[in-house]
């Protein structure tokens, strides 16, 4: 194994010339429009990212199509010690793919295919989409448990290593949840890499790791059976009301014997709903619950939604709403509502928010009062570990970052958590704190660092002794 004594360290030089020529035959390009796409996701909904990450391009491109390419290329980057930063749709929001330091970007598109699939579980390579793999699913009876709204663009293998939940998670849980994700094939980067397989609580080691500790090359899902999910949107006179609906219909799904079988249940401000194209002139002056739901619930959905001052106004199968020339549910929640407003709003930013449980809409009405027209409310309700559970993604009408700053005080001093999405660190987005379990295993993956170097504080401090981690990337930039 290669030793971390030799680990690399910001401002060492390389020899991409020399990676270029070892990898003489694969798909490479270093062409300027390439690179440029390479060095950007959407990091772009963070002011704060967008002024530090714009124009951290790779030295170059590479799409394997097999695993003994990957190999190659881990190797390669290995030999040569280049950094070497793995994409796939490029749809995180925290410049998770961008590389900070240049060397390869390793672009797993191109490895696409199913290999194995049936009603109940799903083989796939990396970088197959959600979206492509839910259909292949469908036609077999089966489909994903959950996605990200970004599904049509994003892949399996991005997905697991960047993301958490997302429409489905009320009714599957989190990413993380035992039995969501069934096993893993991982590349180390080694002169001589080795293809690892994790199961069981090992998926863990290189889930939600941004690609630091190996490149995964193929994912085993759980699927569930297909259901042809109805779309709802459910108006209320008081936001207060649709969190309480919230709340009351969240327990019916989540409960042993569940009462309602939810998909996705997500509310919205009234002055969020604007954003969104197809609703602006059509859902009244009132908050909105976006849902996803069988059409045995959908009766039983809109009597509890009665009970709390609200009624359904809009519902159907997803292409029914798309002919009426209404937004799919999907893509009026989770950070889709960050783009929607975008789209119109440049001055929007937004945060990630959790609250302590059981969500307290009490809490969320003072925090409303408290910073009145800079914070729009928007949350989602969701399974994890068997609980339901709230969070927050709230847009922010942008000041500066003290403003967010002082925002993201400010609940925490109400005892909520913030996911904070304008850093790459990836101990200060979410976690806080180090996993040790990751980070061990990156010593055993990525020996080297020359995985997505400068994500893992860490890392940084620990290997590299850089107190503070974060690292002076201000003149690395290719
Ligand atoms: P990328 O952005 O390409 O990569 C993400 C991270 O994973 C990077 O660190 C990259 O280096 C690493 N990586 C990618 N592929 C591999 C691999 N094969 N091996 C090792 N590391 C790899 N996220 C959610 O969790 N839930 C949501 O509901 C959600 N909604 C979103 C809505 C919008 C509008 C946007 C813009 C983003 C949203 N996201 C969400 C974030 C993102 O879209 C998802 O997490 C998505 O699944 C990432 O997949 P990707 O292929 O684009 O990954």
């Amino acid at each position: 194994m290669d030793s971390p004594a030799k680990a690399y360290r910001p401002g060492d030089r390389f020899s991409i010339d020399a990676v270029r020529r070892a990898l003489a035959g694969l798909d490479v390009v270093d062409d300027a429009a390439s690179r440029e796409r390479a060095g950007r996701d959407y990091y772009w909904y963070s002011p704060v990212l967008n002024r530090q990450l714009a124009g951290r391009n790779p030295h170059l491109v590479v799409r394997p199509r097999s695993l003994e390419e990957v190999v190659a290329v881990a190797a390669a980057c290995a030999q040569h010690r280049v950094p070497l930063t793995v994409r796939g749709g490029g749809t995180g929001n925290y410049g998770q793919c961008v590389p900070l330091f240049g060397g390869v970007s390793l672009d797993v598109t191109a490895l696409d295919r199913v290999l194995d699939i049936d009603s109940g579980r799903a083989l796939v390579e990396a970088g197959a989409l959600l979206h492509s793999v839910d259909q292949a699913a469908r036609a077999q009876g089966g489909q994903l448990r959950m996605w990200p709204s970004t599904a049509r663009i994003a892949t399996v293998g991005g997905f697991i290593a960047g993301g958490h939940s997302g429409i489905g998670s009320m009714r599957h849980g989190i990413l993380a949840d035992p039995g969501n994700v069934l096993s893993l094939q991982v590349v180390t980067v080694e002169r001589v890499p080795r293809v690892l397989e994790l199961r069981g609580d090992e998926i863990r080691l290189a889930h939600h790791a941004y690609g630091t500790n190996g490149i995964i090359t193929q994912v085993e899902l759980a699927l569930t059976p297909a259901i042809e999910w109805h779309h709802t949107i459910a108006l209320f006179d008081h936001y207060d009301d649709v969190l309480r609906f919230g709340l009351a219909a969240g327990a019916l799904a989540v409960q042993a014997n569940p009462v309602l079988d939810l998909f996705q249940l997500s509310a919205v401000e009234r002055r969020i709903t604007p954003y969104y194209a197809g609703l602006r002139d059509r859902l009244e002056d009132r908050d909105a619950m976006f849902a996803q739901m069988t059409q045995a619930s959908l009766a039983g959905y809109d009597a509890l939604a009665r009970q709390f001052g609200g009624r359904v106004v809009e519902s159907g199968t997803e292409a029914e709403l798309l002919a009426r020339g209404l937004p799919s549910c999907t893509e009026c929640a989770y950070n889709h509502t960050t783009l929607e407003a975008l789209k119109s709003d440049p001055g929007v930013t937004y945060l990630q928010v959790a609250y302590p449980g059981p969500l307290d809409p009490a809490l969320v009405a003072r925090q409303m009062a408290r910073f009145g027209d800079e914070v729009l409310m928007h949350h989602e309700f969701s399974r994890s570990a068997g609980e339901l559970v709230a969070f927050a993604l709230p847009l922010v009408i942008y000041f500066d970052e003290l403003q967010l700053r002082s925002l993201m005080a400010s609940f925490e001093a109400d005892g909520c958590w913030i996911f904070d999405p304008h850093t790459w660190v990836l101990e200060d987005g979410g976690m806080k704190q180090v996993d040790e379990a990751q980070l061990a295993f990156k010593r055993e993956a990525d020996p080297l660092g020359l995985m997505n170097p400068g994500k893992v504080r860490a890392w940084d401090e620990r290997v590299l002794g850089i107190p503070g981690g974060q690292l002076s990337a201000s003149s690395q930039k290719t």
